[in-house]
């Protein structure tokens, strides 16, 4: 029986969290467990473990010797997967900030420490993206690592979300205090 995604990431989790440590022993388990990832081609022969244990991700080595990373945290897919979609509309919450004056918009003091809020939740927003593309599960991100750009490997979800968010997404300006005490 072929194993889903989310059977697949349960599997992997299940594991990392009953070892801790990923074990050379149990390469095949696990070469089993990620080979729905979508860089898992068929031209993957190894999987290099050490590195697992050394920076938290898995490396895939493939027949001509060239090596390709995945991020696997435990616990972190949400994490990765969140990043992701703050990261794609980054631009729309700068847009946003310059074409608004700097008061909040609930004590309506001026500042220059404000943030910009989403009125409804964030999270609320994603899960309705989800409902209306049909997305179970996570969205896999490209290499998740800091200070660089980051999408879904599935691209045709990155400009649907930018698009979803801009015409769903209600914005406000709030200063420090208010964005705390909404919390
Ligand atoms: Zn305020």
């Amino acid at each position: 029986m072929p194993l889903t995604i989310k059977r697949r990431n349960e599997l992997l989790s299940g594991y990392l969290k009953q070892y801790n440590i990923v074990h050379p022993i149990h390469k095949d388990r696990l070469m089993k467990m990620l080979s729905f990832h979508p860089r898992f081609t068929e031209d993957v022969i190894d999987l290099d473990i050490e590195h697992y244990m050394r920076n938290n991700c898995f490396v895939l080595v493939y027949k001509d010797g060239s090596r390709s990373r995945i991020s696997y945290r435990q616990k972190t897919n949400r994490e990765c997967e969140n990043q992701c979609f703050r990261h794609l509309v980054w631009r729309q919450i700068v847009d946003f900030r310059k074409g608004n004056p700097e008061q909040c918009s609930i004590c309506k003091i001026k500042t220059c420490d404000i943030h910009v809020d989403h009125v409804d939740k964030f999270r609320d927003l994603i899960t309705k993206f989800k409902k209306a593309y049909n997305i179970s599960g996570y969205l896999y991100v490209g290499e998740c690592k800091d200070n660089e750009g980051k999408k879904f490997v599935d691209d045709k979800y990155n400009n649907l979300w930018k698009d979803f968010h801009k015409e769903h997404a209600v914005l406000r300006i709030l200063c420090a205090k208010c964005n705390i005490k909404i919390r």
